[in-house]
């Protein structure tokens, strides 16, 4: 039990907190919403600056799995960045 004036904690049993004479509570409502930390990530603007013809592409994700490669693939054009595909190496089963 806790009182929800000051915050008290009180054993099973106690109904009354001594200090504020308010009725204790089973549970102190929720602290004021400390500001959620923020995902970065989720932060991040989408590239929408000009395209860049130099860039280079990197290897950021390689996958044999084509489900985990379509959402690999959705990620990346939900942030407008292009996928270039490695060419196919010779001996390299399809
Ligand atoms: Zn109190």
């Amino acid at each position: 039990m806790d009182c929800p004036e000051c915050r008290a904690e009180y054993r099973d049993g106690f109904t009354e907190c001594s200090d504020c004479r308010v009725p204790l509570v089973a549970k102190l409502p929720a602290e004021p919403a400390s500001e959620p930390s923020p995902d970065p990530l989720l932060d991040l603007e989408p590239y929408s600056g000009p395209p860049t013809p130099d860039a280079e592409f990197v290897t950021v994700f390689s996958t044999g799995d084509p489900i985990v490669f379509a959402l690999a693939k959705g990620s990346l054009e939900d942030a407008a960045i292009p996928i270039g595909l490695p060419e196919r190496r010779p001996g390299v089963p399809a």
